[in-house]
């Protein structure tokens, strides 16, 4: 990942006056922002510096904390404000896993460093490996999975909407979505792949995912020179698991992404080996996708590996396409020699710590891997800058109010009852009570499903004689005050036509 010619090349962030351009060098050296982080995040981080200074790269380390320390310090967020500067300064982040202590209120440190900087791709490659031995070895894996980093179900908008019943939102946006699909087709461009998967589970969530599933199809007419393909996601899962050799760059949302790059980690070895950068326009963050370890921490027995091929990454990233190569030989060279190995690694080779695996890493620098077959590095990557959407645009699209849903607590009544009930609201207010749904199923008018009601009602009302403009404030406020009388009502979601189409979802059994 190169970062001239790409990432916020000229941009100036807020950087105390000093009038660095983010990513500049800055006394002849590259400014990096090092965070160690927790557990075993010290030990693998310092292996990796050790390594990635004896390339010769003349970096500036600007050492910061955040994390369980942070979080202990009474500081909610486990991010200081010294370290959010120090980001904003250098644009460029090496970072070892953070802890997120349990309990209530605490925001994970990784989710809000993301977020404060909008780093919305995840990219985390996966390869096989010389000399780390896993059910797939000789298949040549070599795949990327693109994810996006700050949406879907991780933008953490959770109720309880009653004393039983827990809500949470699936947020996916037209920009989130098309700013990660750019980005993926750039990563497959820049990694010399022709094929692109887009993974969704657009036939069950038919608004949400089919957004991305179809944003995928808009921008895929951009990129002609790249095979798209849409898969759904567990059948992704599935054929990872049978044929992942077929597979080059992944695209998905959040939660999707999550856990299909751990599955993709997997196979080449498992977290020790698994690099990644979650990226924006403006800042990059390289970490391991490993944790924080606890089991071993302390212990100089974590495998740097991970960290290595994150510095790896960032070399190429500052432009250090050279020093990136040599490192990525020294270490490819290490692991097929076999002669010394973590304790995490199944091999003949003598068994040594954090810190002297690095060492041995240092004494190869220069060397290459002798059988195994190297894909040359990935060249120049474009980070997509994108502040609204491009693919279509909401100036386009005719809208129209049909009615509303309510969502309604009720413990007591039984769906007929209920439904009587609110049908004679909906016939005083102007409205047609259309159906009453119960965890995503009709159950009135009644359908035979067999559903376990809770006390969390969906009822849909529907506008009589609506003339497609928008429903009045008064008519859904005079809605409201008739249901109170029935029960208490959670919350309300217009139900929208755009373009003619309905933009909701129907319940099951409706019509
Ligand atoms: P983990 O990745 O820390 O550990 C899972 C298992 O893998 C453990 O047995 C561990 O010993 C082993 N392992 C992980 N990295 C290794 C390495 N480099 N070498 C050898 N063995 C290694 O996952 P976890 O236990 O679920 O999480 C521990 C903590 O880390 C939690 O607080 C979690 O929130 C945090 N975490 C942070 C990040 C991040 O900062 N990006 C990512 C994942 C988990």
């Amino acid at each position: 990942m190169n970062r001239s010619g790409s990432v916020g090349v000229g941009k100036m962030l807020t950087d105390g006056g000093r009038g660095v351009a983010v990513g500049e060098k800055v006394d002849g050296g590259h400014l990096v922002t090092l965070i160690p982080g927790d557990g075993i995040g010290t030990e693998v981080i310092d292996a990796a510096v050790l390594a990635i200074e004896a390339t010769g790269a003349r970096i500036l380390w600007e050492r910061m904390e955040a994390g369980l320390k942070v979080f202990q310090s009474g500081d909610d967020s486990g991010v200081p404000q010294s370290t959010r500067d120090s980001i904003a300064r250098s644009g460029v982040v090496f970072k070892g896993p953070l802890e997120t202590p349990v309990g209530y209120g605490q925001k994970s440190a990784n989710v809000t460093l993301r977020k404060l900087f909008e780093t919305f791709g995840n990219i985390r490659p996966t390869r096989e490996l010389p000399g780390i031995v896993t059910p797939f070895s000789g298949r040549g894996i070599d795949l990327v999975v693109v994810r996006e980093n700050l949406e879907d179900l991780y933008a953490s908008i959770e109720y309880m909407q009653t004393p039983t019943v827990a809500q949470g939102l699936k947020v996916i946006s037209r920009l989130g979505s098309e700013k990660i699909i750019r980005l993926a087709f750039e990563v497959a461009r820049s990694e010399g792949f022709t094929t692109l998967h887009c993974a969704t589970k657009s036939n069950i969530m038919k608004i949400t995912e089919a957004l991305f599933k179809r944003t995928f199809e808009d921008v895929a007419k951009e990129y002609p020179d790249i095979q798209a393909k849409h898969i759904i996601i567990d059948n992704l899962a599935h054929q990872l698991a049978m044929r992942p050799e077929q597979f080059e760059v992944v695209v998905t949302t959040n939660l999707h992404g999550d856990i299909i790059s751990d599955l993709a980690a997997g196979l080449v070895g498992g977290l020790g080996f698994a690099p990644s950068v979650n990226i924006g326009s403006q800042v990059a963050i390289f970490e391991c996708v490993h944790g924080s370890a606890p089991d071993i921490a302390g212990q100089d027995k974590a495998n740097p590996t991970a960290a290595l091929l994150t510095g790896v990454m960032m070399l190429r990233h500052l432009g250090e396409m050279e020093r990136a190569e040599t490192l990525e030989n020294a270490l490819l060279f290490t692991l097929e020699q076999q002669k010394v190995r973590t304790g995490d690694v199944r091999s003949e080779g003598r068994v040594v710590g954090t810190r002297a695996f690095a060492e041995e890493i240092c004494a190869n620098l220069g060397k290459s891997p002798v059988k195994f077959a190297r894909r040359s590095s990935a060249g120049k990557l474009v980070v997509p800058t994108l502040s609204g959407p491009k693919v279509g645009g909401s100036e386009t699209v005719s809208r129209s109010d049909v009615g509303i849903d309510v969502y309604v607590e009720d413990s007591v009544r039984t769906p007929a009852e209920l439904g009587g009930l609110l049908a004679e609201c909906a016939r005083s207010n102007g409205y047609r009570l259309a159906l009453i749904s119960n965890r995503g199923a009709v159950v009135y008018p009644p359908t035979g499903a067999m559903t376990d009601c809770v006390d969390w009602y969906r009822c849909r009302f529907i506008k009589l004689q609506s003339d497609g403009s928008a429903i009045s404030n008064e008519s859904i406020f005079a809605l409201l005050q008739s249901i109170s009388g029935v029960g208490r009502w959670m919350h309300v979601e217009r139900l929208l036509e755009l373009d003619g189409a309905a933009a909701y979802t129907k319940a099951q059994g409706e019509g």
